[in-house]
């Protein structure tokens, strides 16, 4: 028997220059960068992954980093949005705090009962920063951030669709409820619903299909408790999405993957066995992990990717070096 789906276990995304990839997300942002490994499908890239100090799954944003890849194109068939849980009164400190480094922020009013902050990576990659009552009493992470604004993981992420009953039908297989909707959108929750595990579908009949590439999400990762769980789930979903893969072991977690009838790739992901399995929590993302099968090639895959250093903002500002800002 399949347990609930918990929530939104990591969002993937595609980004161009690793190095600013990394300066954004953490410095900016103030997420701990988890996992510095390869791309275990196309080893020569990096696969980076952003989180609360450990990574737990609900708070994990990942990126491919392609340089010089052409951008994507944001549209149906894709995850277009991926929100991020801020308490209530955070918005003028991030607006504030984006727009000093010259990111655009913008307000886009009230959505049901919480207020919303717009913007994008450098990539182009849509956020947003989402305030609401629920947050403050979640767990507090992020490094350089006051800890009573600090990101609190993933609000939701958004779904855009041509149609919507077949993702619906799909979602509501998957344990997912219809709890909202609001003009064209549409929103789910599952397992114990609340931040971090809902969906909002957006239905955009008109809206040209995305193009996967930099800047737009890859896949949407949903949690599931275990191993067990997950076959019981592909053993479920096989009967109406004949593409779920096998399980896949990613180290970090296992998954499988399926795509949603609108076309959004989706995948299952198990908590377990989590980003300390091959490094010391205190040193996460510090060096290159790389899967036990690819270790023998370290020092050719070393070879082609380019260099990361973290802190590099903070460590330019105390040596009298350029500001965030001027180097943004
Ligand atoms: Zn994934």
């Amino acid at each position: 028997m399949e347990k609930p789906i918990l929530g939104i276990h990591h969002v993937t995304a595609i980004a161009s220059d690793p190095q600013r990839n990394v300066d954004f997300y953490t410095e900016l942002l103030g997420l701990r960068l988890v996992k510095r490994t390869v791309n275990f499908d196309d080893p020569g890239t990096y696969h980076l992954y952003f989180g609360d100090d450990t990574g737990t799954p609900g708070t994990i944003l990942t990126f491919f980093p392609w340089p010089g890849a052409a951008r994507g194109t944001p549209g149906v068939g894709q995850v277009t949005v991926t929100s991020f849980s801020v308490p209530e009164r955070s918005l003028d400190y991030w607006e504030q705090r984006l727009r000093s480094a010259r990111v655009p922020a913008e307000r886009s009013g009230k959505r049901f009962d919480e207020t919303v902050l717009t913007f994008a990576d450098p990539d182009g990659l849509k956020l947003e920063m989402v305030a609401h009552a629920g947050a403050d009493g979640s767990r507090v992470r992020g490094t350089g951030i006051p800890e009573e604004h600090a990101i609190r993981g993933f609000y939701a992420v958004t779904l855009s669709e041509q149609g919507f009953e077949a993702t619906a039908d799909l979602l509501r297989t998957m344990g997912f409820r219809d709890v909202a909707e609001q003009g064209n959108r549409f929103r789910f929750e599952v397992g114990d619903g609340g931040s971090g595990a809902r969906v909002d579908v957006l239905c955009v009949p008109e809206a040209p299909h995305g193009r996967v590439l930099v800047g737009t999400v890859h896949h949407v990762a949903w949690r599931v408790a275990d191993d067990e769980s997950q076959a019981a789930w592909r053993e479920k979903l096989l009967e109406i999405r004949p593409n779920v893969t096998p399980v896949i072991d990613r180290c970090y977690f296992h998954s499988v993957y399926f795509r949603e009838p609108g076309g959004v790739l989706f995948e299952l992901a198990t908590d377990p066995p989590g980003f300390a399995i091959d490094e010391p929590v205190d040193s996460l993302g510090e060096s290159l992990k790389l899967p036990s099968w690819l270790e023998p090639h370290r020092k050719e895959i070393e070879e082609v990717l380019p260099p990361l250093q973290l802190h590099r903002l903070l460590e330019a500002q105390k040596s009298g070096g350029p500001s965030p800002q001027s180097t943004r």
